[in-house]
């Protein structure tokens, strides 16, 4: 291993967990490098209006995720465009393996965060990028004045839901119960918007059209009754899982895949941290991610001491 690939902290992925705790590491001065396989930022990159981090009434994502990274460069933290594949333990050294070749730390921080889940019917992967999408920020404006549906009921579907009704006619939300699960205030918003409407205790079955989404099929919780609803947009936002494959069998985690970690973000390993969405218990906020980051860069740089 040569100088250049040895750090003290290896943070892996660019979301605000990953960005906060390289702002505190850098401002420790401990050698640190963040590792990002696509675009810095995670769901907040994707993210339209951001009205909940405190000191910001509104930005949006991608300002946000700009701001904190060029926060944390301008202290030191170095980013990498890479991929990391699994990490191993030698002894205190911790090596991360990735497509760029192994790098080695005294702590690594996972903040990878988490894929979005798919519906998994007939017709969502045909007509990907042609009428089904799982981003409105990046999709929306090719659906101006058209007919869409939000798939999903938690504070994703409704942020976006909201975010569709300044380009789109009509949004239709179809949830699989009859309550949303979104915080208050965007349920307030989305009941008074008149472009939203509501179809409860539906789940989409398949996804129909002829080279572009036509319709979707709709089958009632309750009742089994099947119906079509004519749509031109199906967005699909139904909750993620953890990307935490690549430490699988390495760390503790539950049944989900989401890593188990003590109040410090120390999970079952010494020296390897976990912070954000990929965390079991977290809030998944913006916020909430940035404070496990912070927390977790803290208790990195006083686990390295010890080890002097
Ligand atoms: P979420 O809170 O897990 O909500 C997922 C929604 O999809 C739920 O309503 C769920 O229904 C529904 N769902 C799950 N699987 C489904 C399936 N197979 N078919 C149909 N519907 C299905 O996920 P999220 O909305 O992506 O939010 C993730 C986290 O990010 C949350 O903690 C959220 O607060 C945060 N977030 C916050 C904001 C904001 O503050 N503005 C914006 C985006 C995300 P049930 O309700 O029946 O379970």
């Amino acid at each position: 291993m040569t100088e250049a690939n040895r750090y003290e902290f290896i943070i892996i992925g660019g979301g605000p967990a990953g960005l906060a705790a390289g702002l505190y590491a850098a401002r420790s001065r401990m050698k640190t490098v963040c590792l990002e396989r696509l675009t810095p930022g995670g769901a907040l990159a994707t993210t339209e209006d951001v009205e909940n981090y405190p000191g910001f009434r509104a930005i949006t994502g991608p300002d946000l995720v700009e701001k904190m990274l060029e926060h944390a460069k301008d202290f030191g933290m170095e980013l990498s465009y890479s991929d990391a594949s699994s990490i191993e333990l030698d002894g205190t050294d911790r090596i991360v393996h990735t497509d760029e070749g192994p790098i080695v730390a005294k702590a690594v921080l996972i903040a990878s965060g988490a894929k979005i889940n798919k519906l998994g019917v007939p017709g969502e992967e045909e007509f990907a990028g042609r009428g089904v999408s799982y981003c409105a920020v990046c999709d929306g404006a090719f659906f101006r004045d058209q007919d869409v549906v939000v798939v999903g009921g938690g504070d994703a579907a409704i942020d976006e839901g909201l975010y569709l009704t300044r380009l789109v006619e009509t949004v239709t939300v179809i949830h699989r119960r009859d309550q949303l699960r979104a915080s208050k205030i965007l349920q307030e918003r989305a009941f008074a918007n008149e472009k939203v409407s509501f179809m409860w205790d539906m789940v989409v079955r398949e996804i129909h059209g002829n080279g572009m989404v036509k319709e979707i099929l709709l089958e009632n919780v309750n009742t089994a009754e099947q119906s079509v609803h004519p749509t031109e947009g199906v967005f699909v936002y139904i909750g993620s899982k953890p990307n935490t494959d690549f430490v699988k069998g390495l760390v503790e985690m539950d049944e989900a895949g989401h890593i188990i970690t003590d109040l410090h973000m120390q999970t079952s390993v010494p020296g390897i941290y976990a912070a954000g969405d990929v965390r079991i218990d977290s809030y998944r906020q913006a916020v909430t991610a940035g404070g496990d980051g912070c927390t977790a860069a803290l208790a990195a740089e006083k686990y390295i001491e010890s080890l002097h």
